[in-house]
């Protein structure tokens, strides 16, 4: 998109030059002119007489790769706080920062941010550009897309990573539309070409057979999401918190028809599995629901939490925040007991990091059994009261 000013038409009444937050505008001679502080918010637009000017469809210069540089980490915040995912991009963040001799930098919308720059504190973030609004007090895509728009058209990062948490998936599309520029969902691979200097987002195509690797050659910044705990987070040091600097938005730039009518508290209190150090996942073998309990309790004896294959959530067993895998959640626990699951492609593109697998399963030619460091052949309706009890007598219970 770009800003077009059709001089035949233009009276020179000078009104957009006073109505532009940005000193976009200026009048040479008997021209106007629209200079790189444009954020095509459409004010100037709004407020010309005879229609002069208008927001029209072509490339703009600000997508192209000259002139961009750093690359920033999307600071997602949940419950008042960073997100994990965070965390974990700034060390892959850090390393490309360093390799294409910029700076790391975090960026955050919302509204009462402060405490934002002092939890980066002792990471290798320079800086934290805060967009604040009461406009973003509630979370919504559209305005939040818009207030992030409007700071990369000004400080062009060359990169943009954010999780490819529920939020990361809906924002960053929208963000990518605005900015004219290309993302790249789940990668699970990021470095830096050293003969072009691109962007390489590597990431599993084909359920995981095979990995792709996309590079955005003529557009910036170059945007890519991540999923928790693909990424190893840096140690946090000793330091002072990053410099922070905030930025205002326009209120024509931040409009967003959505209304927040009501906040539902989500059907779930507990922990996000992704964050689960311990996983007891059922799939379909366990039969019905009712297993689901079962396996509940050996989640508690081994202080975990319960996860599923797609089968047990497409019958309705278990909700969807529980499914692990490919269309699921990518997971990494220390311990991963798997119940009943075969073990297709798609479920272990979202488990095969774990760190110690167990499969219990009544076939013994199931292909969970090839990535898994122990097998229980057998009956889980058998096999799984049976290690409740060991576990419940080791721990002193029974
Ligand atoms: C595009 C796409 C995306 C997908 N995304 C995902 C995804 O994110 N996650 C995912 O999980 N799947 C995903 N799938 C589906 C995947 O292909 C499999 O269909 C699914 O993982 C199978 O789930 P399951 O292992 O629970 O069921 P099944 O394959 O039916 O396996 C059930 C297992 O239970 C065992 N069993 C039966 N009875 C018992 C018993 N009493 N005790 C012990 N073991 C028993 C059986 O031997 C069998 O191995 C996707 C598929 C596609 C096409």
């Amino acid at each position: 998109m770009t800003l077009h000013i059709d001089h035949d038409v233009c009276i020179m009444c000078s009104r957009c030059v006073e109505e532009c937050p940005y000193g976009a505008l200026t009048e040479e001679g008997e021209r106007l002119r629209v200079n790189e502080l444009c954020t095509l918010c459409g004010a100037c637009v709004e407020v010309c007489p005879v229609n002069a000017i208008e927001v029209v469809e072509e490339p703009r210069d600000a997508t192209e790769p000259a002139d961009h540089s750093g690359v920033w980490v999307y600071g997602e915040v949940e419950r008042g706080a960073l997100h994990p995912v965070v965390f974990e991009l700034l060390g892959i963040g850090a390393d490309l920062a360093e390799a294409r001799d910029g700076a790391l930098e975090v960026v955050a919308a919302g509204s009462g941010l402060d405490a934002l720059a002092r939890e980066l504190s002792g990471y290798p973030v320079e800086a934290v550009h805060l967009v604040e609004h009461p406009a973003l007090v509630e979370y919504r895509d559209g305005a939040y897309a818009a207030a992030l728009a409007h700071l990369v058209r000004r400080r062009r990062p060359e990169i943009l990573l954010a999780g490819a948490t529920a939020r990361g998936r809906s924002l960053m599309p929208r963000l990518a539309v605005l900015c004219r520029t290309g993302l790249t969902a789940d990668c699970t691979g990021l470095k830096i070409d050293p003969q072009t200097g691109h962007l390489l987002q590597t990431r599993p195509a084909f359920g995981g057979n095979v990995m792709a690797t996309i590079v955005t050659r003529r557009h910036r910044p170059q945007m890519a999401t991540v999923r928790a705990r693909v990424m190893t987070p840096p140690p946090a040091g000793e330091g002072p918190p990053p410099r922070l600097h905030r930025w205002s938005v326009p209120e024509a730039a931040v409009a967003d028809p959505t209304e927040v009518a009501r906040r539902a508290p989500g059907q779930e209190e507990r922990l996000n599995i992704a964050e689960a150090d311990v996983l007891v996942a059922g799939g379909r073998g366990l039969g019905g629901p009712e297993g689901f309990d079962l396996l509940q309790e050996l989640a508690d004896a081994l202080g975990g939490e319960v996860a599923a294959s797609r089968a047990a959530v497409d019958a309705g067993w278990i909700p969807y925040s529980r499914q692990v895998g490919q269309t699921g959640r990518t997971v990494q626990p220390d311990l991963y007991v798997a119940v009943g699951i075969s073990g297709a492609v798609q479920h272990r593109a979202g488990m095969q990091s774990s760190g110690t697998v167990v499969a219990v399963n009544s076939d013994p030619e199931a292909p969970i059994f090839q990535v898994a460091d122990y097998g229980i052949m057998g009956d889980y309706r058998q096999v799984v009261p049976a290690l409740i009890s060991e576990l419940r007598k080791g721990a002193g219970d029974e």
